[in-house]
């Protein structure tokens, strides 16, 4: 991957980019790797040096690699208890894979803990799929080559954009920008055969069938909406699946004056701001551009 700067950060901001302290190890998948969608991977592993990522568009990234480092000091000043950053590789389904929790509290009852910064949507729409997949990977891993029992897997979670004011003002919103995330701990067997698809999927990969495109999940796309608006306030006041459902709704309000209609366009979210490959990948291109 080769890091920009467009913005003529200073130095030191493109040396934190460019630091690496990653350490993927040999394994055929890494755990970020394995859940990433089959498509998505392979054109990384094939582009790897003509991804262009400019440093700006890394700050959260980089952020949350600073945060690990402060997993590391806690653990060293209590190694009885704390395992920082420890990567366990294993032969699994055929490959080898590798992964790392961020942190494991080997307190009962002993608990894998990983660092997520996010935005607010993501707690209120409660999806925690990925993140479920990746901490029963690395639980398994724990459990199978150093012997660690994991019982709770857990998301320390910082909100990047809540916001005061919001949370004053509407109590079905987050109430603290920091939260920990509980998820589901799988068996031993289903992970494994979690693990088992995922690599089937990915292999699927190059064998002579043209590649399909991520799906809609996995571009995290979102259908149009229609929302009605209304006269001095930003945010919508209902939203609807089709125009005609909302020309209806504002019919029957009594404040139909001050309501009005705007349409929101479908959108592949994942394509359009997220994707590492998305100036590569020929529907992310087509998603920019049509976004333009
Ligand atoms: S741009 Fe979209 S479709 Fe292309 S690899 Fe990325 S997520 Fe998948």
């Amino acid at each position: 991957m080769k890091i920009t700067n467009a913005s003529k950060l200073p130095d030191i901001i493109e040396d934190w980019a460019n630091y690496d302290a990653y350490q993927r190890g040999n394994a055929d998948y890494t755990t970020t790797e394995l859940i990433k969608p089959p498509y998505m991977l392979d054109l990384e592993r094939r582009h790897k040096d003509d991804i262009e990522v400019d440093v700006a568009e890394l700050t959260w990234r980089l952020s949350g690699q600073a945060k690990h480092y402060i997993f590391q000091i806690i653990a060293q000043q209590n190694p009885e208890r704390y395992i920082a950053e420890q990567r366990y590789t294993m032969a699994v389904a055929g490959v080898t894979i590798s992964g790392m929790g961020d942190l494991i509290d080997l307190e009962e009852p002993e608990t894998l803990y990983d660092y997520k910064e996010t935005k607010v949507w993501k707690e209120i729409l409660g999806d925690s799929e990925e993140w479920t997949q990746q901490a029963n990977i690395n639980a398994f891993l724990a459990r199978n080559i150093a012997n660690i029992d994991i019982k709770r897997l857990v998301n320390i979670v910082i909100l990047k954009d809540w916001a005061v004011r919001s949370a004053f003002r509407d109590h079905s919103y987050p109430q603290n920008p920091i939260r920990a995330w509980p998820l589901e701990l799988w068996d031993q067997n289903k992970t494994l055969q979690f693990i088992q698809q995922r690599v089937a999927l990915h292999k699927s990969i190059g064998n002579g069938a043209p590649p399909a495109i991520c799906s809609p999940k996995e571009r995290w796309a979102k259908p149009s909406r229609w929302a009605v608006m209304k006269q001095g306030r930003k945010s919508a006041v209902k939203l609807f699946d089709s125009g005609q459902e909302a020309t209806l709704w504002i019919a029957e309000q009594s404040d139909q004056k001050i309501l009005s209609l705007a349409e929101r366009s479908a959108e592949d979210t994942r394509c359009l701001f997220y994707c590492d490959v998305r100036k590569i990948c020929p529907h992310g291109r087509e998603v920019i551009q049509n976004a333009k």
